[in-house]
């Protein structure tokens, strides 16, 4: 059997999403080729839409689906430490991310309340890395006051968008900005934002405010869940600006550009490359933010710019990167893997 090799990846954006986007997607790929709704461009992704069969696996360049290449051979793809901590499972969804209008404010369920309501392992932990803002970019991210569920049911029920956004914490948003999103937290993006997200490999989310999104009325908000049940996944607590402040990135943690709360689910490093950069082995998502060059392998040579997507199976061993560029290297939970994120 051949070695695995790294492989780009095509644009793979699933069609009739709740909410408009696509275009500044397709910009950052180089393409002028732009479907609207298809805000969301799933990369190396094992992870259907909720409820849409195969719609979000991500295709090989071979046409086998990158779910059915893992399954054969997690061993390649994986690596034996990943795999003997976490079997088959990825452990990351990758996506690029681009809105044209606001995103409606919604949470995703933790490990625990997926496992015993939604009939999934896993829930959602996710992480925003601002690739391009308007000026005025935001996000809202945890409630800025304790809130209570009568409070949220009453919002929820009269679809009270402006009671839903006074109650959450305002989070300007510019281009190398990173965020961690846990589990439970209420969130919303604004319009205009391009972000690399990290996640968890589900799609899991709990939509509170859905009346002001056409796309959505085909959808459950709740996942089929009744609101009382629904509001035991949402953290009614509150963010204070210090908790605020721990998920932004930072310089405190060495190992990713992500805040630490970040790093029992995945990692993500930026590389800047002037010249040529070895990467470690390892199971990862290159996105190639600016510059061009070429990744070389021991199977062979292929050339990147700006807008690539590259998967690397962990059999590629490590590989070179020459040329003048800036990417990002996403990867799953580092302490499993045994690898780095980071270059060597
Ligand atoms: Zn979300």
């Amino acid at each position: 059997m051949s070695r695995l090799a790294p492989v780009t990846l095509q644009a793979n954006q699933p069609r009739d999403r709740p909410y408009a986007g696509g275009v500044g997607i397709a910009k950052f790929r180089r393409s002028t080729h732009s479907v609207p709704y298809t805000p969301e461009d799933f990369v190396g992704s094992t992870t259907e839409v909720h409820g849409a069969h195969r719609i979000g696996l991500s295709v090989l360049p071979d046409g086998q689906l990158l779910r059915d290449a893992i399954e054969h051979d997690p061993l390649g793809y994986l690596g034996p430490e990943h795999v003997k901590a976490y079997g088959r499972s990825t452990r990351l969804l990758v996506k690029l991310l681009n809105t044209q209008e606001r995103l409606f404010v919604h949470y995703h369920p933790d490990d625990e309340f997926a496992a015993e309501h939604l009939h999934s392992p896993l829930g959602k932990t996710e992480a925003w890395i601002v690739i391009d803002a308007p000026p005025d970019g935001y996000a809202a991210l945890g409630f800025n006051r304790r809130v209570t569920a009568s409070e949220v049911t009453e919002w929820y029920r009269e679809q009270d968008s402006e009671a839903m956004l006074a109650a959450l914490n305002r989070l300007p948003l510019k281009p190398g900005d990173t965020v961690v999103v846990p589990p439970g937290q209420p969130h919303a993006l604004s319009e205009g934002l391009l972000l690399v997200e990290l996640q968890q490999p589900t799609d899991l989310s709990l939509i509170l405010e859905h009346a002001r999104f056409p796309a959505l009325s085909g959808t459950d908000p709740l996942l089929g869940l009744p609101i009382e049940v629904a509001l035991r996944a949402l953290r009614m607590d509150g963010l204070t600006t210090a908790q605020l402040e721990d998920l932004r990135g930072s310089d405190k943690n060495p190992s990713s550009l992500l805040s630490c709360a970040a790093d029992p689910y995945f990692s993500a490093t930026r590389i800047a490359v002037d010249g040529s950069t070895a990467l470690e082995a390892g199971f990862s998502i290159l996105i190639v933010l600016e510059g061009s060059g070429s990744m070389t392998h021991p199977g062979g040579e292929f050339e990147i710019r700006g807008g690539t997507t590259i998967l690397t199976p962990f059999e590629a061993g490590p590989v070179e990167i020459s040329g003048q560029l800036t990417l990002l290297r996403c990867a799953p939970p580092q302490s499993a893997n045994g690898t780095t994120a980071a270059t060597v």
